[in-house]
């Protein structure tokens, strides 16, 4: 049952005397004390204090929810609670028989057992008559904190064990249990008049303050019965000590890159609390925030990190963050109320939250358009069928006259809140953080910020979640790292080159760069794994042999999108026109896309136009350097002269690393044909050298650089002076070898001629004001083009700036090696290292 923390319910005392100097409230929750190595960590941190404490103990790690649990199966007349209860009844005589002192182990025994007896009893109870009343779940449940604590006073030296049931009271409230604090904090006071030196008090439970029913403060709660304590008591410090170094910037369970915060105010730790920061028990904070007294969240398995420290006092982030820490709550519903006779009309507002306070639904947030035709409030989902029945209850007249709608609920959304005191009076927070959402391809419900400027507070997609998370922690806090995730398909030469590199750079990019580079997926032609954290690329093919699954480019698709994962870009490294296909579907979201493959961008203009759009419109990259001259930065060059200003008058370049190496090889002995056999067995030429010699290539690449240098062009546009009769291009491969030497003579002709006038020749690339054309041109010995050795390729730029003598980027043109280079220099700029 959940506790609705009252305010009104909490008397405003003046400043008490400390009831005794310098107390301190320790509360250890439940996982802390979930196996034997952390009860002893309890055990040494409690017995080297030195003034007097209370130590608040939550249930065994896990034993709530499994109390809980398998109270809903014998309820159901399921026999299979037995097995539930036998296995808590093993781990609480298990721990006794480790940790309690052998002299105390027997009385310590009989007296479990007769607890555990009880809970038995009442398990039977639930399993025959089928009924789980909420008394008896709270009974149920109150066995966690007693057993727990029972057995830990017999392991921390001199401990004194209370029952909180008789000092922790509770009213009823709208079906819920909240405390009452005038009875509550006068039977603290009694009780604790004279502490001994180690008070230990179960967590979590308490009892009706007129049946004396056991009731509890609602899941988490054991927190706020230390802080009940400590404000009662006027502890010097309430101390909560869980698994974690500290209130982080983030749920690090989520966000592996989320780091200690040192210091927050009460407001702040509220404000995170309230939405989700499971660390306290949001109720927890404002006992202790009414009196003053500072908490200090600390790690029960790390005790010598200082924590984080909360007080009334405010101090900026580290790391220059605007905010201080991310929160969210994965369960909400949003409820809207809407229609044209709300608008102006007074009192709307004041009805809707009529009608939920009665019925004990608490909103969790609000966002209203300043049109006022609608009204949309965030509540839990367990809330959300009643609160839109009382609603449409509320507003039956409105609804039977067509002035309001029948209420509308969205389910299954996520809602996150960014806090910091920093945030007020700083402009362009909610900016930043809509622009990150926006660069993710999240798309926001509701947003709410308060006028506090404390808190902005938006609703998502549950989906969307740990997306939005991460996008905004890496966009709010210098973590220590920034994490790009990559999906690579193609683990051919290039690919498998392109893997060996990232990983021979990893170490250096997150030493130096603060980047860390995560594969988390890789494909080739057969299977596809994938791996959140990170596939390790040591073995990659083996683990792709044994744990990797069927692949195909709509499984592969469907893998990527269903991981959604933040800052993310899929490589493409095959030459499939399928897998090319699918650029469209992760640029739409907001997966950036590197492709060594050339389809795509030498495709229809209108398909090319499509997919530059859409990432210039997401803020997105669609890189493909590597389509033209291999490593050479050509596309990235004219991007940067253009968008400086410059215009691309004409280009003339090779780019047939295929070509230019069997014209390089041609000589006196060696024929055309032979030449030809010489690239295709040296892996040179494409499996069929028709592809390099027919121009395919090379025109793709031209269409390429055209379009990047802002002309409108098709591949059909280009006008092509072969150097190979187009009948050669027809029929078979076998055909081809057996054919093409009857070109050789006619060729050694040429080149005698040529070379007698000192001239090469080279196959030629060429655009100027936008018409294409691809041909045989004859260089003399001071033409750039004449020094071209091996693969290489070269371009010669002419723009309105680079004009008399045009601007020239040579070398290697093909290459595994570089191609791979090229294809991760795309990705590092992806990163957008800071
Ligand atoms: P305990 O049993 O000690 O009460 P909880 O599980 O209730 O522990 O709370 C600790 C957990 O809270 C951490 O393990 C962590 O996963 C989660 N958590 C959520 N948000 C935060 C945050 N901002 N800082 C630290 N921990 C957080
Ligand atoms: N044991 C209770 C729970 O798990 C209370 C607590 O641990 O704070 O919710
Ligand atoms: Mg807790």
């Amino acid at each position: 049952m959940n506790i609705i923390f009252n305010y009104q319910n909490f008397p405003i005392f003046a400043p008490q005397k400390l009831v005794i100097d310098q107390m301190k409230v320790l509360k250890f929750g439940g996982t802390s004390v979930g196996s034997v190595k952390s009860v002893l960590n309890v055990k040494k941190i409690v017995e080297a204090i030195d003034e007097p404490v209370i130590v608040v103990i939550s249930a065994l790690g896990g034993i709530t929810d499994q109390l809980l649990h398998t109270s809903k199966i014998a309820s159901k007349g399921d026999i299979a609670y037995q097995d539930g209860l036998d296995e808590m009844v093993t781990r609480h005589l298990t721990l006794i028989k480790d940790i309690v002192p052998v002299v105390e182990q027997s009385k310590v025994l009989e007296r479990t057992t007769t607890m555990l007896d009880e809970l038995e009893n009442i398990f039977k109870g639930v399993y025959l008559i089928k009924d789980l009343s909420q008394k008896t779940s709270d009974t149920i449940v109150s066995y966690g904190e007693r057993l727990s604590s029972y057995i830990i006073s017999h392991v921390i030296k001199d401990a004194k064990l209370y029952d909180s049931r008789h000092f922790i009271k509770t009213v009823k409230q709208f079906d819920k249990h909240i405390v009452d604090f005038e009875s509550t904090n006068r039977l603290i006071k009694e009780t604790f008049e004279s502490l001994p030196n180690v008070a230990l008090v179960p967590g979590f439970i308490s009892s009706n303050k007129e049946s004396g029913e056991i009731t509890n403060l609602g899941r988490g709660g054991s927190d706020y019965t230390a802080s009940i304590l400590a404000a009662a008591l006027d502890a010097s410090i309430l101390e909560i000590w869980t698994d974690v170094d500290g209130f982080m910037t983030a749920d690090p369970k989520v966000i592996s890159s989320a780091y200690v915060i040192d210091r927050l105010s009460f407001i702040e730790a509220m404000e995170l609390c309230n939405f989700g920061a499971r660390v306290i028990y949001p109720p927890t904070i404002y006992p202790v925030y009414h009196k003053n007294i500072p908490i200090r969240v600390r790690n029960t398995f790390n005790p010598d990190v200082p924590g984080t420290y909360i007080s009334n006092e405010y101090h900026a982030g580290q790391n220059k963050s605007v905010i201080k820490g991310i929160s969210s709550i994965n369960d909400t519903c949003l409820v809207t109320v809407q229609g044209l006779g709300m608008v102006g009309v007074i009192g709307v507002n004041h009805r809707i939250f009529r009608a939920l306070a009665q019925n004990g639904i608490s909103v969790f947030m609000v966002s209203q358009a300043s049109s006022e035709n609608n009204t949309t409030i965030a509540v839990r989902t367990e809330d959300a069928d009643l609160a839109a029945r009382v609603l449409n209850e509320e507003f039956a007249l409105e609804r039977s006259q067509g002035e309001i709608n029948d209420m509308i609920v969205k389910k299954d959304l996520a809602t996150v809140a960014i806090v910091g005191e920093s945030m007020k009076h700083t402009p362009g927070i909610a900016g930043k953080l809509f622009g990150t959402l926006g660069r993710a391809g999240i798309s926001v419900i509701a947003c709410a910020q308060g006028a506090s400027e404390i808190n902005i507070s938006f609703v998502i997609k549950r989906e969307y979640l740990r997306k939005a998370l991460n996008s905004i922690h890496d966009s709010f806090f210098l973590s220590e790292y920034k994490v790009l995730n990559i999906f690579l398909t193609g683990t051919g030469t290039v690919g498998g080159q392109l893997l060996e590199q990232i990983q021979h750079q990893q170490p250096k990019l997150m030493k130096q760069n603060r980047l860390k580079l995560n594969v988390v997926g890789i494909a080739n032609i057969d299977r596809m794994i994938f791996r959140r954290e990170g596939l390790d690329l040591n073995n990659y093919q083996k683990e792709l042999e044994t744990n990797g699954s069927e692949t195909s480019p709509a499984k592969l698709c469907d893998e990527i999108l269903q991981m959604n994962i933040y800052n993310s870009v899929f490589v493409d490294c095959t030459a499939s026109d399928e897998i090319a296909s699918l650029y469209e579907v992760f640029l739409n979201k907001n997966i950036s896309v590197v492709a060594a493959n050339k389809i795509a961008a030498s495709s229809s203009y209108a398909n090319y136009k499509i997919l530059k759009e859409i990432s210039r419109k997401r803020d997105i990259k669609f890189l493909f350097e590597t389509n033209v001259g291999a490593g050479l930065p050509i596309i990235n060059t004219m991007n940067s002269l253009m968008n400086s200003g410059d215009h691309i008058l004409k280009f003339e370049g090779v780019f047939s690393g295929t070509i230019n190496y069997i014209f390089n090889t041609i000589s006196e002995n060696i024929q055309l044909s032979q030449a030809i056999r010489m690239a295709f067995e040296a892996g040179y030429s494409e499996p069929d050298p028709r592809i390099d010699l027919s121009g395919t290539d090379v025109i793709r690449k031209l269409v390429v650089l055209a379009r990047e240098a802002g002309y409108k062009l098709e591949q059909a546009d280009v006008v092509k002076k072969l150097f190979i009769p187009d009948s050669y291009f027809k029929g078979s491969i076998e055909n081809f070898w057996k054919q093409i030497h009857h070109l050789d003579r006619e060729f050694e002709e040429k080149r005698k001629q040529l070379a007698l006038q000192n001239k090469r020749l080279r196959f030629v690339a060429r655009m100027e004001n936008g018409t294409c054309e691809v041909g045989l041109m004859e260089v003399d010995s001071h033409h750039p083009f004449y020094e071209l050795e091996g693969s290489n390729n070269i371009i010669l730029i002419t723009t309105e700036r680079y004009h008399e003598f045009p601007m020239i980027i040579k070398g290697y043109g093909a290459g595994a090696e570089v191609t791979a280079a090229g294809v991760f220099a795309d990705i590092i700029s992806i990163a957008n290292i800071r």
